[in-house]
């Protein structure tokens, strides 16, 4: 079973473009705030595909863009007007930010009830406290991605290697409330082959080219791939598609698995913050 992330995002993307033209009926405008620090070319890229996604929904969208040199107290003050501008329903800081800044202090900045990521330490808490509200964006697409697969995967063993904030602790904490028992794996691990061929299901996010292969993965299992990793004309994932293809029961392929949903949930949070709003 290939686990298509372009066909799910536009089913999804259906459901949303009628939420939008209910809100609007309700006089409600959704609208996004987006803050950049600097020019780096990918995150110039990802905000451009992000305010164009949202047109294409309906959604408005404003950028605030700030000069590379931009100091914490400055970002904190452009933060603080987005989050007393009633006409935006939600925020996101486009990330990394430049070396000089800290991302958890610029985050913490942010009013919970427009934490479109789910970064801010009130997000994360709800999360990991069983409670969450607003759930960062990639590990919403692997959710739905592995309920493609099994519906119920209660008791299953779920192995997800990568502890970051964004992808790897936030799709631990949602498999364990989907009652897993869950491995959280990384770099320091030992014996990690054989901690993911004992696995149900694998979330793969280090961006380590291939790193998983057919012989590191257990017969029938669930494989979500989100890795990125740059070829000279495309993208590849951490996972070995073509080798473990014919071993799992269920594969995401990248591109076109979890990639085309991370924005598809980033308008779906928007449009949960505006209802909010109303
Ligand atoms: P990160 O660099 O913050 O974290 C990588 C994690 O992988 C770390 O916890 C590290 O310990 C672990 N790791 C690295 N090498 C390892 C190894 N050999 N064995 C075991 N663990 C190892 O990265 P991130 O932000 O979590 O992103 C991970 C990948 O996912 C990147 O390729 C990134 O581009 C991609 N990504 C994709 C999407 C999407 O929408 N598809 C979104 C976010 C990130």
């Amino acid at each position: 079973m290939i686990l298509d992330g372009l066909k799910e995002a536009s089913l999804i993307e259906g459901h949303l473009r009628s939420s939008v033209t209910s809100l609007k009926k309700r006089g409600i405008n959704p609208k996004l705030g987006i803050v950049l620090v600097g020019n780096s070319a990918a995150s110039c890229l990802y905000v451009k595909k992000k305010q164009k996604k949202a047109e294409d929904l309906g959604i408005s969208s404003t950028l605030v863009h700030l000069k590379k040199e931009t100091d914490q107290l400055i970002l904190a003050d452009h933060i603080k007007k987005l989050n007393h501008r009633s006409d935006i329903h939600g925020i996101l800081l486009q990330l990394p930010l430049p070396a000089h800044l800290n991302a958890f202090e610029a985050l913490s900045h942010i009013c919970p009830t427009k934490d479109l990521d789910g970064l801010t330490p009130y997000s994360v808490g709800l999360l990991s406290m069983g409670k969450p509200y607003f759930v960062p964006c990639t590990p919403q697409g692997c959710l739905h991605l592995i309920h493609l697969w099994k519906k119920n995967i209660a008791g299953l063993h779920a192995t997800v290697i990568g502890r970051s904030m964004l992808v790897g602790k936030p799709i631990a904490q949602l498999l364990l409330q989907q009652n897993c028992t869950v491995t959280l794996a990384h770099s320091h691990t030992k014996d990690l082959q054989n901690t993911c061929h004992h696995s149900d299901i694998l979330v793969v996010a280090t961006g380590q080219k291939h790193l998983v292969k057919k012989d590191w993965v257990k017969k029938g299992a669930c494989i979500i791939d989100v890795g990125i990793n740059p070829l000279r004309q495309s993208v590849t994932g951490d996972v070995d598609f073509q080798d473990v293809k014919g071993k799992a029961g269920a594969i995401s392929p990248v591109p076109g698995g979890v990639g085309p949903l991370t924005v598809i949930f980033l308008m779906s949070n928007l449009i949960k913050a505006a209802e909010h709003h109303a």
